[in-house]
């Protein structure tokens, strides 16, 4: 049995809270991805939590997650 891994977060993802991606799944966190400069690299069949794909693809916290990075402010 294989085990289903997010491919944002990396932890297991249980049976009701994953969602397996399909082409246009990918493209969306790949994109994302991109602009977080960050190296996720989402693959077709790849699963993730429902509520990490929310998170990661959303235009308004990819903002703030890019200014927190930009702009160490302490
Ligand atoms: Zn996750």
């Amino acid at each position: 049995m294989d085990i289903m891994i997010c491919c944002i977060c990396h932890h297991a993802v249980e049976d009701n809270q994953g969602s397996k991606l399909t082409v246009k799944g990918c493209s969306g966190i790949n994109d994302a991805s991109l602009k977080r400069q960050d190296n996720v690299q989402a693959v077709p069949g790849n699963f993730v939590h429902i509520a990490c794909r929310k998170t990661y693809t959303n235009a308004n916290v990819i903002v703030r997650d890019t200014k927190e990075n930009l702009s160490p402010n302490t």
